[in-house]
């Protein structure tokens, strides 16, 4: 990887379809290279801690047109304070954590913008709904009215081939589509929020509508 992260940045635009909203994942990331990526014009920040994205929200500040996304699992212990640092929450994983996000959203008077994390193959490693259990909560989470669920996000495994990355993203999307088709009154399933820095390829070309990439526009993390 080479390049400044503006310029990274540049590069990976021309990549994107104009409509493919870009989320600049910072976790590990310095508060400088966060407001470089700012500067590059960047305005979508996606953290995965709601802990180490506090201190991080409180430097920025003088930034006020960040739209933050959580795109790590959220404890419900947390998610008060989740809900008043993010706009999108991604990483929407189980019906206890949406039914506790909406109640606490309707006493905050805040409506958040949320995707449901779905596993769509077996992964000890990774939260989420499985698909049966996505369809089983469906009735319940169209009741969670202060929640703007707005589609869906998946992670694939790690060491798939890129055949089956695809055929992963495939899957969500088909299963958002599914979902979108029934007359459900507060599931809106216009968002697929899928892709990192080695797969994003793929997921636009299965329709994703956000991407969420960090070392491609940082560096590596050391992880
Ligand atoms: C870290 C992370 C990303 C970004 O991953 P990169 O490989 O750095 O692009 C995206 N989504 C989630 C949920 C993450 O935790």
């Amino acid at each position: 990887m080479t390049g400044s992260i503006t310029e990274r940045i540049a590069q990976i635009r021309q990549q994107l379809p104009p409509d493919v909203r870009l989320i600049a994942v910072t976790k590990r990331v310095s508060v400088e290279a966060i407001r470089e990526a700012y500067q590059a014009g960047v305005r979508d920040f996606g953290e995965s801690q709601v802990q180490e994205a506090a201190a991080k929200q409180d430097e920025l500040q003088d930034l006020p047109d960040i739209t933050w996304h959580l795109i790590g699992h959220l404890q419900s212990n947390k998610a008060k304070k989740a809900l008043t640092q993010f706009q999108w929450i991604h990483s929407c994983d189980s019906l206890k954590l949406a039914q506790r996000l909406n109640q606490l959203a309707c006493e905050l008077a805040v409506s958040p913008q949320i995707c449901l994390q779905v596993k769509i193959m077996p992964d000890p490693h990774k939260y989420g709904w499985t698909i049966p259990e996505l369809l089983e909560a469906l009735p319940e989470l169209d009741q969670c009215k202060a929640l703007q669920i707005q589609g869906l996000m998946t992670i694939p495994p790690l060491g798939l081939s890129r055949q089956e990355t695809l055929g992963v993203f495939e899957r969500t999307r088909d299963l958002a589509n599914e979902i979108g088709q029934q007359n459900w009154s507060n599931l809106r399933m216009h968002q697929l929020s899928m892709g990192m820095s080695e797969d994003y390829a793929l997921a636009i070309q299965a329709g994703a509508t956000m991407v969420r990439l960090g070392r491609i526009i940082f560096g590596e993390r050391g992880d």
